[in-house]
């Protein structure tokens, strides 16, 4: 059996990096994980291939090869999906579709043949044993269990072009135990963290070392310390070991909730296994917006410390910012931009609320009469599918303003030095810079030192990085390279 598995091209946006990757000559930022894990679950004796249409070409040859063509999506992925869907039709291929997009809408797309949904470790076995038996095949296979994760294989890491990517992934969890109005991650994933084994993660580090990955690799769960206790009586303690014994190939990192600064031994832990930087929901700094949305970790604390404490321990982090929460009054964009400028967060990702399906703010949204579409699943496009308490043009304006703000060339060498100043990195395990950091370096002097508007901030931030915070330069780079994608996703030239 021949099975042509195919990753849709994403839109170019703040994720992408993709005008981050040409400075360090890489196509994508990391490969489709649950792909890699469904082959791994297929029959050994079938046939595979992977299109990572980000940067290959589907090519018809591969098409033809096929005797299913499985799909995953999500949401911001559409407009390819209906490509791919159409060029699988044209030559009469039979389609099996599965992720996020598929799992919510999968009503939309009524010319795929099969639909494998949810966890697919629980639907993925029953679509096979019916293939297997030559029974008649259901459209839908989905369930309302959650699938127990040390049952689920090692990812087949062998297929992709490594590469060409900037970072491998790996799962270590699914589920979280908050309830965050506007996220659909429980609804998914449910709410009881469900962890693979300590010794299914070494295998996976083992197969990505043995593959001869080298460099980053982010962990792909909602909330990496869901399972705290676990996380640092076992994981950690091994994925140290296995790190040393491997003299520290990988440079880790992860999303976490923002209550992680309160726990000093675990930030050590992970630090000292390599954990470089994690991703933190911030949302907003209006108390009242943080109750509306039910964000309880982000509560009844000092962000601003919480954030500092974090990088002067020696991990950066790089926020989520949401406006158009109910409770948000007008000086909340000028709050945002303050409070984004003094953390120090270079990579700050503000986004409009949306309310996805399968959240409570959908229903509210339902209920209160408000919802006025499916959410495009791209948080930085400037859309919102509700209509929000506050007036829409004010909120769009002082969205904009937010962005304008944190991007522009002054503002945003403000803020990497700002992070310099308040990041600590001495006890880390040093590793020499990749050689395509160091082409980089060389790259952004022609690219930015040159011919790019903010070439005198360039300038003057790496002088003042070398004479003030020599050790961080490459981090410094690395920001200046954030910055000049940012820019050109949100079409800033200042
Ligand atoms: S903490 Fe993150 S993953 Fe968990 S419910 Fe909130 S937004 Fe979703």
């Amino acid at each position: 059996m021949n099975i042509l598995m195919i990753y849709p091209e994403y839109p170019d946006t703040y994720w992408s990096f993709s005008h981050a990757l040409r400075f360090i000559s890489k196509k994508v930022a990391v490969p489709p994980l649950g792909l890699l894990t469904i082959s791994a679950m297929l029959p050994k004796n079938w046939n595979k291939k992977l299109i990572d249409m980000n940067m290959d070409k589907l090519k018809t040859v591969d098409l033809l090869w096929a005797d299913y063509v499985f799909i995953s999506a999500m949401h911001i992925q559409k407009e390819s999906v209906d490509i791919v869907v159409k060029r699988c039709l044209a030559h009469q291929k039979k389609m099996v579709a599965g992720g996020p997009l598929f799992t919510q809408d999968y009503q939309n797309y009524p010319m795929i043949d099969h639909f494998v949904l949810n966890e697919a470790e629980i639907t993925l076995p029953l679509f096979l044993k019916a293939l297997e038996n030559h029974e008649k095949l259901d459209k839908v296979y989905e369930t309302k269990e959650f699938a127990d994760l040390t049952q689920t294989p090692v990812p087949d890491y062998h297929l992709l072009s490594m590469k060409k990517y900037a970072s491998m992934n790996l799962q270590v969890s699914r589920g979280c135990p908050y309830s965050c109005d506007f996220c659909e991650i429980t609804t998914l994933l449910g709410h009881k963290v469900r962890m693979k084994d300590t010794q299914q993660i070494i295998n996976e580090l083992q197969a990505l070392y043995d593959l001869n990955w080298r460099g980053a690799v982010s962990v792909v769960d909602d909330n990496f310390i869901g399972n705290r206790k676990q996380i640092k009586s076992e994981l950690l303690p091994a994925m140290h070991n296995w790190m040393q014994a491997h003299k520290y190939p990988f440079v880790f990192n992860a999303q976490t909730s923002i209550n992680i600064a309160d726990d000093d031994i675990l930030i050590k832990m992970m630090r000292d296994v390599g954990f470089k930087s994690i991703f933190i929901g911030i949302e907003t700094v209006v108390e009242e917006s943080l109750a509306e949305c039910d964000k309880v970790q982000n509560r009844d604390r000092d962000l601003l410390q919480s954030v500092k404490k974090i990088q002067h321990n020696g991990m950066q982090v790089s926020g989520g910012f949401i406006v158009g929460f109910d409770n948000d009054q007008t000086n909340v964009f000028q709050r945002q931009i303050d409070f984004i400028q003094q953390s120090g967060i270079v990579a700050a990702m503000v986004g409009l609320l949306n309310a996805p399906k399968n959240t409570k703010l959908y229903e509210r949204m339902k209920e209160e009469n408000r919802l006025m579409l499916e959410s495009s699943g791209n948080n930085t496009d400037f859309s919102m599918n509700f209509t929000p308490k506050m007036n829409k043009g004010d909120l769009l304006e002082g969205y904009n303003n937010i962005i304008k703000n944190i991007y522009s060339i002054k503002p945003f060498y403000k803020r990497i030095r700002q992070f310099l100043i308040n990041f600590n990195a001495t006890d880390m395990p040093s590793k020499r810079p990749e050689f395509s950091y160091i082409l980089a370096f060389f790259k952004t002097i022609i690219i930015i030192g040159i011919y790019h508007r903010g070439w005198r901030e360039y300038w003057k931030l790496l002088f003042w990085t070398l004479r003030k915070r020599p050790k961080l330069f490459m981090e410094a780079i690395t920001f200046i390279v954030y910055g000049y994608h940012f820019r050109m996703v949100y079409g800033i030239s200042r």
